[in-house]
């Protein structure tokens, strides 16, 4: 039984190494690549305390800040009249009743999205915990947790967002950052909006200009990130620290690659991988090896902010026993600086326990 167990084990290492098949032939690690930076691993609530209440909701986001987040995130995207909105897709159908309040304004394929709306009709939406539509029916993303249509939850603004979380600041005393990330910049622009610029209208307006303030603004596009370094932050007189993000896909195999790290470090701050990126193609469940992103990306001197910690099971990497197992390995062994999170609760408890 052992044996079977064993089996079915590295049989599913290699189910989730799957995904990230592009760092084979990557130079490999032993082990612990970096010693950890002295400062606390940070705590990012991965758009609010989504584990328990819907994303990107104003109450996910206060259950967030008082669960111990040090920054809580928001994704945002642009609406047909140029406000910034807080919500994780360009389109509205997954967490909202837009198909049922505004059922003709759907494109041809069948989705509705956030720049053909204004933000007084995204106002008048109501938002649910996340969902697929097949059949006409809805089936939760997430069965355990907060359940569909439940109590009442509307979209916000960036600015709203902005305000709460300084609220909060100035009520408790402590001093949460933001951690936005631009949504889907080359989409924007096609629809003639620039995204990045008002993005960093808002973060000027609310005081967030310093590389030193406690802001960290994120982005899949390398491209765009370079656009803001180089000619957007210059322009407005700004200096905020950026985030590349990464995901397994083959537009990110430049940046594993041994000088990868120096050349993001040109124009960011830190790096935003998945966590598939940071495991070995050739680890097995009772031996994890890391790649060498970590290191390279603290030789470069980026810090890394790996997505994303559910203590779901079938959201973890089936070699870690537990969620506490899950943060171990990234955190006391692949040292990284911080994690994005659905359960920013569960994540400060480990941090803080004797471990
Ligand atoms: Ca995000």
């Amino acid at each position: 039984m052992t044996l079977h167990l064993g089996k079915y084990i590295i049989g599913m290492v290699a189910l989730f190494l799957c995904a990230s098949c592009s760092v084979t032939g990557e130079p490999v690690s032993e082990a612990v690549s970096e010693p950890r930076p002295a400062s606390r691993t940070l705590v990012i609530a991965h758009r609010g305390a989504s584990g328990y209440l819907p994303e990107h909701t104003l109450a996910a986001k206060a259950m967030a800040y008082a669960q111990g987040a040090d920054y809580i995130e928001q994704d945002l995207v642009m609406t047909k009249d140029d406000r910034l909105v807080v919500l994780h897709d360009h389109h509205l159908d997954t967490v909202t009743n837009v198909a049922q309040l505004f059922p003709d304004r759907g494109r041809d394929d069948g989705r509705y999205y956030v720049v053909d709306f204004t933000l007084d009709e995204i106002r008048r939406l109501s938002v649910s915990e996340r969902f697929e539509t097949q059949n006409g029916g809805q089936t939760a993303v997430f069965p355990d947790r907060f359940p569909l249509w439940k109590s009442s939850f509307r979209v916000n603004t960036f600015a709203e967002e902005i305000e709460l979380i300084q609220g909060l600041n100035q009520s408790t005393g402590r001093s949460v950052g933001i951690y936005p990330e631009i949504k889907s910049p080359a989409f924007h622009l096609d629809e003639g909006k620039d995204i990045s610029s008002a993005t960093l209208a808002v973060l000027k307006r609310y005081g967030y200009a310093e590389i030193t303030d406690p802001v960290f603004l994120q982005c899949f596009d390398a491209a765009e990130l370079q656009r803001i370094d180089v000619e957007l932050m210059p322009q407005m007189e700004m200096h905020v620290p950026l985030v590349q993000l990464m995901d397994t896909s083959r537009q990110y195999d430049w940046m594993l690659r041994a000088d990868g790290m120096q050349r993001v470090a040109a124009y960011a701050d830190g790096i935003g991988p998945s966590v598939r990126l940071l495991i070995a193609p050739e680890s097995v469940a009772e031996d994890i090896k890391f790649t060498a992103l970590v290191g390279n990306a603290h030789a470069a001197g980026l810090v890394v902010h790996p997505f994303t910690f559910r203590r779901e099971r079938d959201q973890m990497p089936p070699f870690s026993k537990d969620y506490n197992d899950f943060l171990r390995l990234f955190i006391d062994e692949a040292g990284v600086d911080g994690v994005f999170t659905d359960f920013p609760d569960l994540t400060a408890d480990f941090l803080e326990s004797d471990r």
